[in-house]
């Protein structure tokens, strides 16, 4: 059995999980169950871990994190962008979810 992911966010660490058994690798998550007080952080050693049963599977699974991560990646820099109005096309920032000036909710513009 090798450690193959660790992430103090435990939905991070499930997201993977759930992608390693669509893949059909064997893994299973340790310290699931071990939770500080809510908003106290847990010590390291008690962040929750995926397992790899059989090492052998590291690189494929490596592949489909560096995936997972990726996304991650593109979705929060989506996130971060100034996003214009499909109703006005006043241009709102980032945190707001709904247009300042026509008050239409924030939507994905297609390109
Ligand atoms: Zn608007």
């Amino acid at each position: 059995m090798q450690r193959f992911f660790r992430h103090y966010d435990r939905f991070q660490v499930y997201q993977v999980k759930s992608l390693l058994d669509e893949a059909g690798i064997p893994c299973f998550v340790k310290n699931e169950l071990v939770q500080g007080a809510i908003g106290e952080i847990p010590p390291m050693d008690s962040e929750p871990e995926v397992w790899l049963q059989d090492p052998s599977w590291a690189a494929k699974a490596n592949q489909i994190v560096d995936a997972f991560k990726a996304e991650q990646a593109a979705i929060s820099a989506d996130n971060k962008n100034d996003w214009a109005c499909r109703e006005c096309g006043q241009i709102s920032e980032y945190q707001f979810a709904i247009c300042w000036q026509c008050q239409a909710p924030r939507s994905v513009v297609e390109e």
